[in-house]
């Protein structure tokens, strides 16, 4: 269901356009709930007279404050530059500092402090590298040490002394404890982050293996299938024009014969990857097998797909076949363009016996295929050889 225009504008607005940058704004916005709450602690304190007026604006303004500079840091895209571009652990460092000031003021209610503290690493963990998760632990427990030393010593700050270091004890181990759980969850954490990606580098290759030629690159026989075949149930519907072209590169076997296996192997590189600079973004260009391509040209007349093919085969009787200079090839090519409700296997057959027509007429040209098949078991040699 579409969001009220009001409420798409309010959330781009506050979020931002881009899905990352939302993302990392949404995740500094989750922190206002902590905010919220130590806002509403230090208020209760200053109700209870635990804090003075002046302490309480003073912790209020401070944590506004932090909060604004990393929303303002993070909405505006400055912090994109970082590898966390959330600032979680500067976030939590400056948040913990803080509740370590608030801890040092609050009087009785300093037992929500350490609440918060705790909430602070659980949120933290879920971002920072197990290092960091471990560096805020002992950020924590040193500066809880030095909050509790500073308020045993300095006898204004009214510290219970034997209530006040139990206190401190359970806080403190519980804190390092839940940094340690913390570091533990987010090395799970970055092991599964490093296995999903590895994973996907897996599925990408086998995609890539399974969609493409290994020697030229080009999109492979079965793929090629796929989207011709979707490309004529378009057609099916809509009634517009597409044709198929199918390459055969000539005398490739004297290629072989006079340079070497390697040389015909450079000769199909080469000639893949220039026909696909020359073609348009919309056609899709496949080793169909051997020395045989298949260009399939959507959304195209007869007249401009036998136009197209000259041009490619003229540029390619041009083309220089890195480390054989002496080497140049021609094609030969039949073009055929579908009719509404052909079989793609009946409109390459088509194409086909242009191709044969082509090569038999001496090469080194393109024909158009007949609208019908001359006989339909006619079907060339080179057609059937084409590899799977
Ligand atoms: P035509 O002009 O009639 O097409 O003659 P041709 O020599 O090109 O045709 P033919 O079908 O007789 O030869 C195709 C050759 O292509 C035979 C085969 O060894 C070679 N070939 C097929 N696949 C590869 C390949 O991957 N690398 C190399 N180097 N040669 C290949
Ligand atoms: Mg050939
Ligand atoms: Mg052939």
């Amino acid at each position: 269901m579409n969001k009220p225009l009001w409420l798409q504008t309010l959330s781009n607005w506050v979020l931002g356009e881009d899905p990352h940058l939302r993302r990392h704004v949404l995740l500094v916005l989750i922190t206002l709930q902590p905010y919220a709450v130590s806002v509403g602690v230090i208020l209760h304190s200053e109700y209870l007279n635990l804090l003075p007026h002046d302490m309480a604006q003073a912790l209020i303004q401070a944590s506004i404050l932090t909060f604004l500079g990393v929303f303002v840091l993070v909405r505006s895209g400055w912090s994109q530059r970082f590898a966390d571009p959330v600032l979680t652990f500067p976030h939590a460092l400056v948040t913990i500092a803080l509740c370590m000031a608030a801890y040092a003021q609050l009087g009785e209610n300093r037992g929500n402090v350490m609440i918060l503290i705790a909430q602070t690493i659980v949120l933290s963990m879920f971002r920072l590298k197990p290092i960091q998760v471990l560096m805020l632990g002992v950020f924590t427990v040193l500066t809880l040490c030095g909050c509790v030393m500073w308020m045993a010593l300095d006898p204004s700050a009214n510290y219970p002394a034997s209530s006040g270091w139990t206190h401190f004890l359970v806080g403190g181990s519980t804190l390092l404890t839940l940094s340690l759980i913390g570091k533990w969850v987010s090395d799970i954490r970055v092991r599964i982050g490093r296995q999903a990606r590895e994973l996907q580098e897996a599925v990408d290759t086998v995609k890539q293996m399974a969609t493409s030629d290994m020697l030229t690159g080009a999109l492979n026989r079965r793929m090629m299938t796929e989207l011709a075949e979707n490309e004529l149930r378009l057609i099916e519907r809509s009634g517009s024009a597409m044709c198929i072209a199918l390459i055969d590169i000539d005398h490739f076997k004297h290629v072989n014969d006079h340079y070497g296996h390697h040389a015909g192997d450079a000769v199909l590189r080469s000639m893949a990857q220039h026909a696909q600079g020359q073609i348009r973004q919309v056609d899709k260009f496949a080793r169909w097998g051997g020395e045989e391509f298949l260009v399939m040209l959507p959304s195209i007349s007869a007249t401009e797909g036998m136009n197209a093919i000259e041009r490619l085969r003229m540029s390619v009787a041009q083309l220089e076949i890195p480390g054989y200079p002496q080497l140049h090839v021609t094609f030969s090519a039949g073009v055929a363009q579908a009719k509404v409700g052909e079989a793609l296997e009946h409109l390459i057959e088509r194409a086909d016996e242009a191709l044969y027509e082509a090569k038999r007429q001496g090469r080194n040209r393109s024909l158009l295929a007949q609208t019908e098949l001359k006989s339909p078991s006619a079907t060339s040699a080179s057609s059937s050889e084409a590899m799977t």
